[in-house]
């Protein structure tokens, strides 16, 4: 790729999840030049490692779907993964970006036969399931990865088992000799849609996060649900692989807090009320979940989902800040606190705890232009004199709806600043 891509009238869009595609598609759409970069090996973001959306339970898979579809029938958007934007100088209408390649070790001609994967035996932890199993170190990400091309993980890269891979392929697509490359483009303004990343749930020590091996996050609940998941949808103890089925969900673990992070991160409750539902989807009548919560935060039409729950009897409903979990009998856990509404003390056993995470920008650590400033949590706030624009989860704790719409409202900022540098600005 050559810096002839790209001009003053291309729009760079860095995050390649819901809110950098669909930035990217609209801006593209408009008949823009777009650059979409992102630093994992395929498109997706978070949003394609859930099981299901609330409100209404269906599938990631489609809206993915139909985005890649619009992306593989648009000539205007190029897209670049495994990379990340290393600096902007320069000014509204008129940036040099730098952008980092990694190697992927696979080039484009592979079909994703998984030749590689079947050859090597080494392994790693699969990324897609936050860990909780491992893959082979040749891998395809996740069955909806785009682009649909295996990666091959630098660990075995110069050793025995990156032969094996390259010997397995039958297409020539193992370049065991790719290097970093740097690129410099001139674009004329940039989308930043890095989205978020979970609180680090080791940081609220009285949860035990990290101490005890059945306190996960509502994130790694996602996949542990999910058919394509590390359990094949069961959903199973990682201590001893029994099957859950008395689950506590806590609340704004890390979120709302002076200790951690201050602001209330919106999806928690939705996630939360979602998740009830694959506990009563696995385990049928056993089912029981209980929510500990401060209150309870599903505005708009959220609201008719969170009465649906509150029907459900497998769903209980506790208004507490949980004060601390400990190990109990059989391995359970026992979480204390007091209920608010009675002011009862509790010890309640519960086989798992899925803490519902707080969501904080992914920004941390990225050299972002002064033009573009952060709020006291971190999120990004476009100005209104630059060239810069956040999306998404970039600016604040938002679901994909809210996502999607304001990656469209970025685009169309991008897209008048593009137009000036083309001279057809409207008067
Ligand atoms: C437990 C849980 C359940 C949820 N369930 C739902 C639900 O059911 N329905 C719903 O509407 N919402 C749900 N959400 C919210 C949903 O995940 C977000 O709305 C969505 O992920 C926002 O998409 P995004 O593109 O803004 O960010 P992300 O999904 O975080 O995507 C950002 C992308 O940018 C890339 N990136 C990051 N940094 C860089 C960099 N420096 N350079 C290049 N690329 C970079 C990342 O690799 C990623 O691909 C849930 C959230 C949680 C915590």
């Amino acid at each position: 790729m050559t810096a002839s891509i790209a001009t003053g009238e291309t729009i760079l869009v860095v995050g390649g999840g819901i809110s950098g595609m669909t930035a990217a598609l609209e801006a593209a759409e408009c008949g823009k030049q777009v650059i979409l970069v992102e630093k994992s090996p395929t498109l997706g973001g978070r949003t394609a490692l859930l099981y299901r959306y609330f409100p209404k339970l269906c599938h990631p898979a489609c809206g993915l779907e139909i985005n890649l579809r619009r992306l593989k029938g648009n000539r205007n958007v190029r897209v670049i993964t495994m990379a990340e934007v290393t600096k902007i100088a320069g000014e509204r209408g008129n940036y040099a970006v730098s952008i980092r390649i990694s190697p992927r070790h696979v080039n484009e001609n592979c079909t994703a036969c998984g030749a590689c994967a079947e050859a090597v035996s080494a392994e790693i932890p699969n990324p897609a399931n936050y860990g909780l199993d491992r893959i082979k170190a040749a891998y395809l990400p996740h069955a909806m990865a785009y682009p649909q091309r295996y990666v091959l993980d630098p660990s075995i890269v110069g050793t025995a088992e990156g032969e094996k891979a390259k010997a397995a392929c039958k297409y020539g697509a193992i370049d065991l000799e790719a290097k970093e490359e740097t690129l410099t483009l001139p674009v004329g303004a940039v989308i930043w849609a890095t989205g978020w990343q979970p609180y680090d749930a080791a940081k609220i020590q009285p949860y035990g996060y990290g101490r005890y091996p059945d306190v996960i996050t509502s994130l790694e609940f996602e996949r542990l649900a999910d058919p394509h998941g590390p359990t094949g949808g069961r959903i199973l103890r990682p201590s001893d692989g029994k099957p859950a089925g008395n689950i506590a969900f806590i609340q704004c673990a890390g979120s709302r807090d002076e200790n951690h992070l201050r602001h209330c991160s919106r999806i928690c409750c939705m996630a939360s009320l979602k998740q009830t539902q694959y506990v009563r989807e696995a385990c049928g009548a056993e089912a029981k979940s209980t929510i500990y919560y401060i209150d309870i935060r599903a505005i708009d039409r959220f609201e008719d989902f969170y009465r649906k729950v509150q029907q459900d009897t497998s769903v209980r409903f506790v208004k507490s800040k949980v004060a601390r979990v400990a190990s109990g009998a059989g391995g359970n856990l026992v979480l204390h606190g007091v209920d608010t509404e009675g002011y009862h003390r509790y010890a309640n056993e519960h086989d798992l705890v899925v803490l519902a995470v707080g969501m904080e920008p992914s920004v941390q650590g990225a050299d972002i232009p002064a033009e573009i400033i952060a709020d006291s949590s971190g999120f990004l706030e476009s100005s209104a004199s630059g060239g810069i624009f956040a999306a998404g989860c970039a600016s604040g704790a938002l679901d994909v709806n809210r996502s999607v719409q304001h990656a469209t409202a970025a685009a169309l900022r991008a897209i008048q600043v593009v137009n000036r540098n083309a001279g057809t600005e409207v008067r």
